[in-house]
């Protein structure tokens, strides 16, 4: 991993209110020129096959300014890049999940990789490089397979967007000398030559992040407008990425409720994660119950708003702090973890439902930030395998099977009989699935329940009805056969 790495930070503004509004007045004709803006870049790809570099928006007027235009034109192709990344991947796994074989499968990944999709087929093929061209059948199947991913990869509304990503010639970043902030901002407005100074307050992690090797403050504002009106100004900062972590080793991580991470080398983080949401639950619910008595809407409650933002900073703190302690071992360069399912660990928590929708929503976005910093940042990879039964599976034997989890926190093999915290059993369990090559990420829980069946009967020599009386056998542990002793069983650990 190489390149630069860019964050956006929100800086407290100063600013009179009667600026913001001439800021918040350019959001509707910015939101017309990106949808006049994205109309023309999707015309592109889909005609020339290609991203555009550059729209000429020469004499389009609509209200903007042609430097105006030209931000508007950067943040429409940013957004396509995007939009394309994610294609690409849809495309990838459904090829990948498809019937197709031989020459056809290896171009049609070939063409996804490339974003090859649309470019224009002349006679029998198209040359995507000197060396490789692609015969003009295959081409016309990726369009199709295309049409198909792009009702599942919808492209954004660009005129909803309430962001103006502004450069530095439109939003001109200024040091000033005064008292009247540490940054300003000028901001073109709709009238020409009448830009607003917005003073903005740096902060603590700001000016952390701005203290990095090797980092600049980028010359451009990502201004918010607010549906209430209101205007929230970011500034970003550019920082080389730090070399990947190589050499290291991979960790296996659990999420569960009881405890948030568990690790392979038999850590236990955020043991009273739960413990905390629910008190935290406990203030919340009476707090909706009367609101809603007295008919106000919970978002015109400060009260209200105010707890919903102490549990979400509660979240995204406990997440945080726990992959920190976590990375603080600088011999792992790689996390091996299950695909997030906070909607289930939320049931499992018995949660009421407005709590549990405030951990899915913000837990699963303060993971991903997380992750993606430390691969920035630390260099350190993620790996995602799927997570269908690894709390049942054991790592001793294999043998896989509901009754194994005995209680919450205990896991015991009905088998070949090892115990282990069922918690750090399962992100042992994690950290195999990575290191046999066994992510499986395209499978669901039924192909996957069959593997693990076929492997554990081929390790130890058993036939179908031995697995099935087994795992129907519930309540006490099935004695191992002779071919198949507690022993034996230990001494060729999944994991080693
Ligand atoms: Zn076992």
């Amino acid at each position: 991993m190489s390149g630069t790495a860019s964050r956006a930070f929100r800086l407290r503004s100063s600013s009179h209110r009667i600026k913001d509004e001439r800021v918040a007045e350019i959001l509707p004709v910015w939101q017309a020129g990106l949808g006049r803006m994205q109309a023309e870049v999707a015309r592109l790809i889909f005609t020339t096959g290609e991203l555009p570099k550059w729209v000429d928006a020469k004499g389009w007027d609509g209200g903007l300014s042609q430097r105006q235009w030209d931000s508007v034109r950067a943040q429409s192709i940013a957004q396509h890049k995007s939009w394309l990344g994610n294609c690409e991947r849809v495309f990838r796994r459904t090829v990948a999940a498809s019937a197709i074989t031989g020459q056809v499968r290896k171009d049609l990944f070939y063409v996804n990789k490339s974003r090859a999709w649309y470019l224009p087929v002349e006679g029998d093929g198209v040359a995507i490089t000197s060396k490789r061209s692609i015969p003009a059948e295959t081409m016309r199947l990726a369009r199709r397979i295309m049409k198909h991913v792009r009702t599942r990869v919808g492209r954004p509304d660009m005129r909803r967007l309430r962001t103006m990503v502004m450069d530095g010639k439109v939003a001109k970043v200024e040091t000033p000398n005064g008292h009247h902030g540490d940054y300003w901002v000028r901001i073109a407005t709709l009238i020409a030559g009448k830009p607003v100074v917005i003073p903005l307050h740096a902060h603590r992690a700001f000016l952390d992040r701005l203290a990095q090797p090797g980092a600049k403050l980028a010359n451009h504002c990502q201004v918010h407008v607010n549906t209430d009106g209101t205007v929230d100004y970011r500034l970003v900062i550019h920082t080389p990425k730090n070399p990947a972590r190589t050499g290291g080793r991979e960790v296996g991580i659990d999420w569960g409720m009881s405890t948030l991470f568990a690790t392979s080398d038999g850590h236990l983080h955020g043991r009273g994660f739960l413990d905390r949401l629910r008190a935290y639950d406990a203030r919340l619910q009476p707090l909706m119950a009367a609101l809603q008595r007295n008919g106000i809407k919970l978002r015109d409650s400060r009260r209200y708003r105010a707890l919903v933002q102490d549990v979400r900073g509660f979240i995204t703190n406990e997440v945080n702090r726990c992959l920190n302690r976590i990375i603080a071992d600088d011999s792992i360069d790689t996390l091996v973890i299950e695909k997030l399912n906070f909607q289930g660990m939320a049931r499992e928590g018995r949660l009421s439902k407005r709590m549990r929708r405030l951990l899915s929503n913000t837990g699963r976005g303060a993971v991903n930030t997380k992750l993606a910093s430390l691969a920035e940042d630390q260099g350190v990879a993620t790996v995602e395998v799927n997570p269908a039964h690894t709390s049942r599976e054991c790592t001793g034997c294999g043998y896989t099977s509901k009754t194994n989890r005995t209680t919450q926190t205990k896991f015991r093999c009905g088998f070949c009989g090892k115990t282990v915290h069922a918690d750090i059993g399962g992100a042992r369990t994690v950290l195999g699935r990575s290191q046999n090559s066994r992510h499986w990420t395209d499978r669901n829980r039924g192909q996957i329940l069959t593997m693990l069946d076929e492997e554990f009967r081929s390790r130890w020599g058993l036939g179908f009805a031995d697995v099935d009386q087994r795992r129907n056998t519930r309540g006490s542990r099935v004695a191992p056969t002779s071919a198949t002793p507690a022993t034996q069983a230990n001494a060729f650990p999944r994991s080693a």
